[in-house]
């Protein structure tokens, strides 16, 4: 993109900042003509001098700007890093005008006190908050100002207990309609910051929790710190509460990580029955630790964006690749909630969650999954299929019927899921109809899609519980709810 502008208007200069180029200025400098000036380390303090003297192009006026490389006269200079930036507060608010989106970044607190060695923030030592009255001003300048969903960059929010637990509650005091994101480390939870959370609107906050392994060995290795017990216990406790969101990562590719362990890491993630799981794939960022410890791992990687993990002395590159499909996989049927009564089904019945998407992904191998984009209707018939060699065909069909109409929100069912009402149960259902719709509360069945079904699907806390009945649901798709008419009870 930088070169094609150029192409176009080689008057407009082009300035790169961030850790991608920052650890690396003089080189990408010298191989890429089209970049005029790299910021070094954190940029506020030198965009804006940057601008005011970049037409000047005199050579004494920049070189007194810390946190820059540049070419000057086909030579390379370079004025070191930028200084740290000590007082958050001195930073200005950069919605302050113009509130540019629904989603927008807010970033409380820079720097993590933890050193996790593929993480750029490990190396950023000092940990800085914005001011606690600042920072709720500007969220409630937020609020106000209807934003959707305001994401906290913050790298640990939970690292600062009473910081982030004032926040917690003056966000759950003003309950808006507002969500929340933040990063945690749910191994720091401890009774009273759990207290807290446990009176939070549902929805207000959702939660990112990086596990990314759970062998000791290779936490070890990156130089990371979490008690995965710890963490389980919390987690399983908020999901309880059913109030907040909660979505875990896992790390493909770590040094010590083979596929064996990486299955064991899964398997005890999916013990947790997290809202969404995401699997990622190590990525070699320049500057950050395990960068120079590549070779000692025999870590190869891609050598552009977005740098992630080729092979490690623990994984093959088929491995590797295969677990890109697994996680395709992964994230079509599980992360997507497509299909969540019907997979909460088959988890329930297995504790070897990694057997079943390692099953099904090889499945889907075999009908090009991987090749081509494959609709939701397809989706379904594939899961159908692969689903009734193992498990009772109308279980799977009445668990699927469920997960497909409250997706698409339209009564019109693929041939493979289509079933009837008995004419006997159809003339007992018309005759005792104004007696059911008292019973449900009902007005009218207008808009209520009638089937029968061998089995019934409530949500309580957060899980699906089955109950296995010869019933009459009425779907209301608009509204995403069920009722349910025991076959029993038409008598
Ligand atoms: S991975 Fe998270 S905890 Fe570890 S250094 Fe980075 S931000 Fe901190």
């Amino acid at each position: 993109m930088a070169n094609i502008i150029k192409n176009i208007n080689s008057d407009i200069k082009i300035i790169l900042g961030g850790p991608e180029v920052s650890f690396d200025a003089t080189s990408i400098l010298s191989t890429y003509n089209f970049v005029d000036y790299i910021i070094k380390g954190e940029g506020e303090r030198v965009i804006r001098p940057l601008i005011e003297c970049i037409n000047e192009d005199s050579l004494s006026s920049l070189t007194k700007i810390k946190g820059l490389s540049f070419r000057y006269n086909n030579e390379i200079i370079d004025t070191g890093y930028s200084d740290t930036i000590m007082d958050m507060d001195t930073l200005k608010f950069p919605y302050e005008s113009e509130i540019p989106d629904k989603i927008i970044y807010y970033e409380a607190s820079r720097g993590c006190p933890f050193r996790c060695s593929y993480c750029m923030s490990s190396i950023d030592k000092k940990v800085r908050v914005r001011s606690l009255e600042l920072v709720k001003k500007e969220l409630k300048y937020l609020i106000e100002n209807n934003v959707k969903l305001i994401k906290f960059v913050d790298r640990t929010f939970n690292a600062n207990k009473s910081y982030s637990r004032e926040i917690w509650k003056y966000l759950i005091d003003l309950s808006p309609s507002t969500c929340f994101h933040f990063e945690i480390a749910a191994d720091l939870l401890d009774e009273e910051d759990l207290n807290i959370l446990s009176n939070a609107p549902k929805g207000l906050f959702q939660f990112e929790i990086g596990v990314q392994s759970t062998n000791e060995c290779v936490l070890k290795n990156i130089n990371r710190t979490m008690n995965f017990k710890k963490v389980k216990e919390n987690i399983e406790r908020i999901l309880k509460v059913g109030n907040i969101h909660c979505h875990l990562d896992l790390i493909v590719g770590l040094p010590g990580e083979d596929i064996i362990s990486f299955k064991k890491s899964f398997n005890d993630v999916m013990s947790i029955m997290p809202d969404e799981l995401q699997i990622g794939f190590l990525k070699v960022l320049k500057g950050s630790p395990i960068f120079y410890d590549k070779d000692k791992y025999g870590i190869k990687y891609l050598s552009y964006p977005p740098y992630h993990v080729l092979k490690t002395d623990w994984l093959k590159s088929e491995e590797i690749y295969w677990l890109l499909n697994f996680e395709k996989v992964f994230d079509s049927f599980y992360n997507s909630r497509i299909f969540e009564r019907t997979i909460s089904y088959v988890l329930n019945n297995t504790s070897d969650y990694f057997k079943f998407f390692e099953d099904l992904t090889t499945y889907l191998q075999g009908y090009e999954f991987f090749e081509r984009n494959v609709g939701l209707q397809e989706k379904f018939f594939l899961l159908f299929n692969f689903l009734i060699q193992k498990y009772e065909v109308s279980i799977i069909k009445d668990l699927l019927i469920y997960d497909y109409l409250f997706t698409t929100k339209k009564s019109n069912l693929p041939e493979f899921l289509r079933k009837d009402i008995d004419t006997k149960i159809d003339r007992k259902f018309k005759k005792y109809k104004e007696n059911i719709m008292k019973k449900l509360n009902l007005e009218s069945m207008k808009g209520l899609f009638i089937l029968p079904m061998s089995l019934e699907v409530c949500k309580n806390n957060n899980k699906f519980d089955i109950i296995y009945n010869e019933v009459l649901i009425l779907f209301d798709l608009k509204n995403q709810i069920s009722y349910t008419i025991h076959v029993k009870d038409l008598e």
